[in-house]
C-alpha cells in the first residue's frame, strides 16, 4: 500500500515548502485506489504557516473545505516539520503528531472520521501513514509517498553525493595541513646542528606527504586503538604519529648522501 500524490499536489506541497522555511500545515482530499492498492491524493489546501496543530487552525479556514461537494474525501492532513528521515516509520512523527492523529484526527473525534491519512514532509522527504479508528482502538500503517523528493530526480542524489565527497576532501585537506604544521614544528624543535643546512622546502614537502598518508590512515589507527580497549584520544594518537614521523625524518636526513652530517 502506498500514498500516491497527484503531480499538481506534489508541486503545490513543494512550492509551499520553498515559499516558507517554517513548519506548515494543510488539508488534502483523497480517494481509495483499489487497483493501485493505495490512496490517491488529488487536492491539497495550505492552511497555516508556522503552526501545525489543527485545533489552532481557525474554523473559518476549514469551513469552506467542509462545504465542498467532495467534503467526504477530506481525509488528509499534510504538514512539514524538522524531524524524521523520509523512510516510513514512527520515528518521523512527533509526540504531538501522534496525539493529534490518534485523538483528534482532522480536528474531529476518531469515531467520526473512521480513518485518516497523514503526510509529513521531513528534511529527507515525504512519508505517510493511514490510521483506522475502531472501537476506541487505532491501527496505524506507515506508508511510502510517491512521487517524493529523493526519488523524483536521480540527479539530486548524485549531486548530494558529489557535495559530500567535496566536503570530505576539504576536511581531509585541512587535517593534512594542520598535521603537517604540527609535525614540522615538532621536527624543528631540538633540531640537531647537523641538519641546519637542510632544504626546508623539501623537508616541508616530505612532511606534508607523510601527513597525507597519516590522515588517510587514521581511521584504522583509531579502530586499532579502540580494539585494544585504550582510551587514547585523537590527540594522543596524533602526538605518537608526529613523534614517530620526526624521528623518521631525522633518520631520512642523516642518511641522505648529500648531507655530510
Ligand atoms: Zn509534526
Amino acid at each position: 500500500m502506498k500514498i500516491y500524490l497527484d503531480q499538481e499536489v506534489f508541486n503545490k506541497i513543494m512550492a509551499f515548502a520553498a515559499f516558507t522555511r517554517d513548519e506548515f500545515s494543510g488539508f488534502g482530499f483523497c480517494e481509495v485506489d483499489k487497483e493501485a492498492d493505495g490512496i490517491f491524493v488529488y487536492d491539497f489546501e495550505p492552511l497555516d504557516i508556522g503552526n501545525y496543530v489543527f485545533t489552532k487552525i481557525s474554523p473559518e479556514k476549514i469551513l469552506p473545505l467542509m462545504s465542498r461537494e467532495d467534503a467526504r474525501n477530506l481525509k488528509v492532513w499534510v504538514h512539514r516539520h524538522p524531524m524524521g528521515n523520509g523512510i516510513p516509520g514512527r520515528h518521523n512523527w512527533s509526540g504531538t503528531d501522534e496525539d493529534t492523529i490518534t485523538q483528534e484526527p482532522l480536528g474531529s473525534p476518531p469515531h467520526f472520521v473512521l480513518w485518516s491519512v497523514s503526510i509529513v514532509l521531513t528534511p529527507k522527504g515525504l512519508v505517510g501513514r493511514i490510521d483506522k479508528y475502531k472501537d476506541g482502538k487505532v491501527i496505524t500503517k506507515h506508508l511510502e509517498v510517491t512521487p517524493n523528493i529523493d526519488s523524483y530526480h536521480p540527479t539530486f542524489a548524485a549531486l548530494e553525493g558529489e557535495r559530500t565527497k567535496r566536503l570530505r576532501a576539504a576536511e581531509d585537506e585541512r587535517k593534512i595541513l594542520e598535521l603537517a604544521d604540527s609535525m614540522f614544528d615538532d621536527f624543528m624543535d631540538d633540531l640537531p646542528e647537523e641538519y641546519w643546512d637542510m632544504d626546508y622546502a623539501e623537508a616541508k614537502g616530505i612532511i606534508e606527504h607523510q601527513a597525507k598518508d597519516l590522515v588517510n590512515f587514521q581511521p584504522e589507527l583509531m579502530t586499532e586503538g579502540a580494539a585494544h580497549g585504550s582510551h587514547q584520544t585523537h590527540r594522543d594518537i596524533r602526538r605518537q604519529q608526529t613523534e614517530h614521523q620526526s624521528s623518521w625524518l631525522r633518520w631520512y636526513w642523516s642518511n641522505r648522501g648529500d648531507h655530510a652530517g
